[in-house]
């Protein structure tokens, strides 16, 4: 008798990490599930940014002004408030609520993220999401490139019975496919759930996996385990997650084939030798990477 097995296997919680509150930048607070004690990273995840929610008074807004990247890609999505981006190639752009900038460092750039001159001046709600992506090897130095999207350009889609509703900022998910272009095969979702939500979300069984709650509380798996805002649920190995919600809840979703390779990491730069880390910090130096080129 030949057994053919077409059950799908569900990912369970491996790991439940509380995010710590980490100040960054100009002087703003995140909360960041990782890098931290004992996560150097989740590959091919650098790291994981939540921004706010913060109600900045008139004047006080902060932000990060220039600083350079090299070896990956930092992606930005926000959720309410109003960020301003220049660097020294002479791009700028604006991203409002709902918008994702999807930036490859590559070879390097110097940017400067800053809210607004509207939320400088009159303050405002700032909420949001930074994660850094690695790039592989052979991509660390490619041409610095930029991905811009629109709210109003993300893919959505909403579950048969109006209880799950995602943005596809990468990957696919409930039939809708992300209008981002990744340079190795990665899912960012940003899950909205009802009570009574229950959703199964394929997932390649060669991409690591995490879930980032950041309001109400959802189960995830077969063992139903509990994962709170402000909390990161690491994935077991699997062809699908499974979460379920009995209150409101939002998440991020985010997986991504490994790279495995070797990683020199300092600051800003993230190579794969020690030696490439004291080159970029030597381009840096040097005014190789560029500088902001300001009117005033
Ligand atoms: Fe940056």
């Amino acid at each position: 008798m030949v057994m053919v097995n077409s059950m799908k296997k569900t990912r369970e919680v491996q790991r439940l990490v509380a995010a710590h509150r980490q100040l960054e930048g100009g002087g703003f607070v995140v909360r960041r599930p990782f890098p931290t004690i004992g996560i150097q990273q989740v590959d091919p995840f650098l790291l994981l940014d939540e921004l706010g929610p913060i109600d900045y008074p008139a004047g006080e807004a902060v932000g990060a002004p220039d600083h350079p990247h090299r070896g990956f890609e930092t992606v930005t999505y926000v959720l309410e408030g109003e960020n301003e981006h220049e660097d020294s190639a002479g791009h700028k752009g604006f991203i409002g609520a709902g918008d994702v900038q999807w930036m490859t460092a590559g070879k390097g750039v110097v940017h400067a993220e800053m809210p607004s001159r509207r939320m400088l001046e009159h303050g405002g709600r700032m909420h949001g999401f930074q994660i850094w992506v690695n790039l592989p090897k052979r991509d660390k130095l490619m041409e610095p490139r930029y991905q811009e999207l629109p709210a109003r350009g993300i893919p959505t889609a909403t579950s048969a019975d109006g209880l799950a509703k995602v943005k596809v900022i990468a990957g696919d998910a409930l039939g809708v496919k992300a209008a981002i272009e990744t340079r190795t095969p990665i899912a960012y979702h940003h899950w909205s759930l009802q009570p009574g939500a229950e959703v199964r979300i394929p997932l390649d069984a060669t991409f690591n996996g995490l879930l980032y709650v950041f309001a109400g509380a959802v189960k995830v798996g077969d063992d139903s385990r509990e994962v709170k805002d402000g909390t990161m649920a690491m994935l077991g190995l699997g062809d699908e997650v499974l979460i379920r919600a009995d209150r409101p809840a939002e998440l991020l979703l985010l997986a991504g084939v490994p790279l495995r390779e070797p990683m020199a990491r300092w600051g800003p730069f993230v190579m794969n030798e020690w030696k490439e880390l004291e080159e970029a910090a030597e381009d840096f130096q040097a005014g190789r990477m560029g500088r902001i080129k300001r009117a005033s």
